[in-house]
């Protein structure tokens, strides 16, 4: 979404950049891979329920499709710029490819805030993004998923409308469905465990036995509270996370030493991932400001929540005991306290390596949804654990081979197998 004066797009490009050199890319290579493949911008009208046609703005970015269909949510934001979507759309391509899903990068967007629209008008909305891009999308050409504000009713409604203009059923359109519509079994877990998957993974290579760690994470969302439970189920012990107050507009982090409990915080927590501070003090939590979740004399740091957490500022109140820090949210570290954190040695599992749990399950859905037969939930999580072990250890070994920080040995994976596949396509 837009700050001032940050152009994700930019960003993205300036670290494709630096890795195309790495790689000693040639001209056409880099210069087809740091655009986007194609674009489509379009207008929405929407009859409200008042009465009124109200336009809306839509999107959809295929940043690069050479190693298969390409997969990327839908956001619907306030803030939703053509060049946020553009950044998302190359990072999915990285992040399929580090994870060696045959899916390529995309995303969309439109630009309104659902807050202020009834469900009707919501419904109409989604139907009218597919229309405008229902002969663009598809199960072998680019399959969307829920992302920021959209989420399994929106996609029914667009699979809804998509099956309508092609007068058939195609589940394998999109992803992020609800079981028993097409849905996925173990894509609530999928992230959160795949972020400890590879905790797990690191662990084991720097010597050190799971059980008796302890870690604090920000956010208790979706992302943390899975990958507090099995964490903890590993034998690790989380002792804080903190949340956003909407009440209060402000966050707070909760602690309390002797662990979280995920089975009397979660009666107490809200459909957004806010705990009631009430209640959670009752149990013996302590409630603290919002940055206290970063100090914690912890050894393993999960940000779970927005981006651009780790910062100049807060970088330097990471505890000496820290030892890993393992990105559950996209982009939460920014560029400075990333060299902080390279210089002082802590293992980074970046943002796109760990958190590629959610689009390897969103492709095991595809999978399933394409030949009509659904997996058991073990089967769905054992699979995943392969294949997220899989994707650590090959950036791991590639890390340690050539002395790279974790998160540049992450893109020279992904940029290395996109290259080779636009190259083998003869594209360039
Ligand atoms: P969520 O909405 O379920 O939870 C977000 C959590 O962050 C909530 O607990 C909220 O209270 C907290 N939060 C918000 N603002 C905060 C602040 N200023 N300080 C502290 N906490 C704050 O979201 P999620 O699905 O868990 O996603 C979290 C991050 O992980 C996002 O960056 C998202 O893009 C990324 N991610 C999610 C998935 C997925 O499958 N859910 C996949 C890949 C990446």
């Amino acid at each position: 979404m837009k700050e001032e004066g940050y152009n994700p797009f930019r960003t993205a490009q300036a670290q494709f950049d630096k890795v195309a050199e790495m790689l000693q890319l040639d001209a056409g290579t880099r210069e087809l891979l740091r655009n986007t493949q194609r674009e489509y911008h379009f207008s929405i009208p929407v009859r409200k329920d008042s009465g009124e046609v109200e336009v809306f703005r839509g999107f959809r970015v295929v940043h690069n499709d050479a190693r298969g269909p390409a997969k990327g949510g839908v956001r619907f934001h306030p803030q939703e710029t053509i060049d946020t979507v553009r950044a998302l759309a190359m990072w999915m391509t990285w992040k399929c490819a580090v994870v060696d899903i045959p899916l390529g990068g995309g995303k969309g967007g439109v630009v309104c805030n659902p807050h202020d629209l009834t469900l009707h008008e919501q419904e109409l909305l989604c139907r009218g993004w597919v229309r405008q891009v229902g002969w663009d999308i598809g199960p072998v050409r680019d399959v969307p998923a829920p992302d920021v504000y959209t989420n399994p009713q929106h996609m029914v409604w667009m699979m809804d409308e998509y099956e309508t203009m092609h007068a058939g059923k195609y589940p394998g359109v999109i992803t992020g469905k609800p079981v028993g519509l097409g849905g996925s079994l173990g894509r609530t877990e999928a992230t959160g465990y795949g972020v400890v998957y590879t905790v797990r993974e690191a662990l084991k290579e720097v010597g050190i036995d799971i059980k008796g760690t302890t870690a604090s994470c920000q956010g208790f969302g979706n992302v943390a509270q899975y990958a507090i439970e099995l964490f903890q189920q590993l034998g690790g012990k989380v002792i804080a996370a903190s949340f956003w107050d909407e009440g209060d507009k402000t966050a707070y982090t909760f602690r309390r030493e002797s662990g979280l409990n995920m089975d009397e915080l979660r009666p107490i927590t809200d459909r957004l991932g806010a705990i009631n501070k009430e209640k959670a003090t009752q149990l013996g939590y302590e409630i603290l400001p919002a940055d206290a979740w970063i100090e914690q004399d912890v050894d393993i740091l999960i940000p779970a929540a927005l981006e651009n957490q780790i910062n100049e500022s807060t970088v330097l109140k990471i505890s000496k005991r820290v030892k890993l820090i393992a990105e559950g949210a996209n982009g939460p570290t920014t560029i400075e306290a990333d060299k902080v954190i390279h210089q002082r040695g802590i293992f980074l599992i970046p943002d796109f390596l760990a958190n590629a749990g959610g689009v390897t399950c969103s492709y095991f859905e595809q999978v399933q949804s394409n030949t009509n037969f659904y997996w058991t939930k073990e089967e769905v999580l054992q699979r995943l654990d392969e294949k997220m072990t899989t994707a650590f250890h090959a950036v791991y070994e590639l890390a340690k081979r050539r002395n790279l920080y974790m998160r540049d040995a992450a893109y020279v994976i992904s940029i290395d197998r996109v290259a080779q596949a636009v190259k083998a396509r003869g594209w360039v």
